[in-house]
């Protein structure tokens, strides 16, 4: 007998077994809008020039490849400080925040969980119904009990917003509320600014732990409008984390840049909070790769590099948009007759369609379009080649 011979098979990733199905499919025209991740107008995964142009730079002047602090590079985590919270803003020119680069922001997230457990061992982590899968998984894993707060309105395609503001505030003092920065995955339904700020005096009156999860910021509004919500629990004067991920905005998925701010009352505080990461770190990697913390970090460090990203961002952002828009003229154009605007309301990577899991199964097996089960689909994986299939696949299971 094995000592492995009782282990048992694990369910597959839902999303990352769609690519192994999608894979094996043999239908020419089959589309994958499963995964969150950017392709551009020729179906390809970009390779940003700001990054191209900073890989060159470093490229020039080769260095070793020693360890990193625990915290990472220490250009890349006062970048990433100086983007979250403003270069000039009080948390920053005050000390307060102590910020960690981190594997992805999946990596902050759980460096994040793990510090929190050990804080408040007690505390019940609360994700939005419905949330990005791992954001459960995560928690979980950290030892953490997770609940949900309402979200996701089917019948107004929208927020119920007061059922989530109902939801924090019945939740004990101490709960953990990991809130969607920016383009909510899956449902691509953002909180308005007055919605915001309701959320921030719930959480302040309840004594709850925010914990933001930036994974896509600029691709809603831009950087600035997309972190201003940031901005808003500083004001409030409310301590909280956010995990930032670059993979998206830098197109940098393979390279597991993202990070971890805590923000503190004070600088003496930061300091602790930061060693207290450290160990969080240490014992799960020791400490984070090289390559790409230093080109965010050399990208975000030069004024003409970083113009050029914003650019590149901007130009995502944009197809995205154009890509919305031009789905909902395909629907109608294959004679689906019902309000399609929820489609453009939406924003991010993401459309929830509202599509049944049956349905989706039928988009996959009988046209080869590939979405998650739940009716979310990728619209930044759409392009003009592949837009009428979807639209007119779509409209015959509607
Ligand atoms: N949070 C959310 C909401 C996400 O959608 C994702 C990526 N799909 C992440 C965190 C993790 O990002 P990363 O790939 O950088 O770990």
């Amino acid at each position: 007998m094995s000592l492995f011979s009782a282990v048992e098979m694990a369910p597959r990733d839902p999303i990352l077994g769609l690519n192994e199905q999608f894979a094996t499919d043999t239908n020419p025209n089959k589309v994958n809008l499963g995964v969150g991740v950017y392709f551009d107008e020729n179906g390809k995964l970009p390779l940003l020039q700001a990054v191209q142009k900073a890989e060159a730079a470093l490229q020039a002047e080769p260095k070793a490849r020693g360890y990193l602090p625990i915290d990472g590079l220490l250009a890349y985590d006062q970048a990433v400080k100086e983007l979250v919270f403003g270069k000039d803003s009080e948390p920053v020119t005050s000390g307060r925040v102590a910020t960690v680069q981190a594997l992805g922001g999946t990596g902050g997230l759980k460096v994040g969980a793990d510090f929190l457990k050990k804080l408040l061992p007690q505390a019940k982590v609360l994700i939005s119904d419905p949330s990005w899968e791992n954001h459960r998984a995560i928690f979980q894993n950290a030892g953490f009990e997770v609940g949900t707060y309402r979200y996701y309105d089917a019948a107004q395609r929208g927020i119920d917003f007061e059922g989530l503001l109902a939801d924090l505030q019945a939740a004990p003092e101490g709960t953990i509320v990991v809130l969607h920065a920016c383009c909510h995955n899956p449902t691509g339904y953002d909180l308005t600014p007055e919605q915001w700020d309701r959320v921030v005096q719930a959480v302040q009156a309840r004594k709850l732990t925010p914990f933001l999860d930036m994974a896509y910021q600029g691709f809603s509004q831009g950087l600035a409008e997309d972190g201003a919500v940031v901005g808003k629990f500083v004001q409030s004067g409310l301590t909280f984390l956010v995990s930032t991920s670059f993979s998206k905005s830098f197109s940098l998925y393979g390279e597991r840049v993202g990070a971890l701010s805590v923000v503190a009352a004070n600088k003496d505080e930061a300091a602790r909070v930061l060693s207290q990461l450290k160990i969080a770190i240490r014992t799960n990697y020791s400490n984070p790769p090289t390559h790409g913390a230093a080109v965010v970090a050399y990208v975000l460090g030069k004024p003409e590099l970083r113009a050029l990203w914003e650019q590149e961002l901007g130009q995502m952002r944009t197809r995205i948009k154009a890509m919305r828009q031009k789905l909902v003229e395909g629907l109608k154009a294959a004679g689906v007759q019902q309000d399609l605007s929820y489609i453009t309301t939406q924003v991010g990577m993401f459309s929830y369609s509202g599509l049944s899991k049956a349905q989706m199964e039928r988009l996959r097996n009988e046209f080869g379009v590939y979405g998650v089960d739940s009716g979310r689909i990728c619209v930044a994986a759409l392009n003009e080649h592949n837009i009428g299939h979807v639209c007119e696949s779509i409209a015959k299971v509607m």
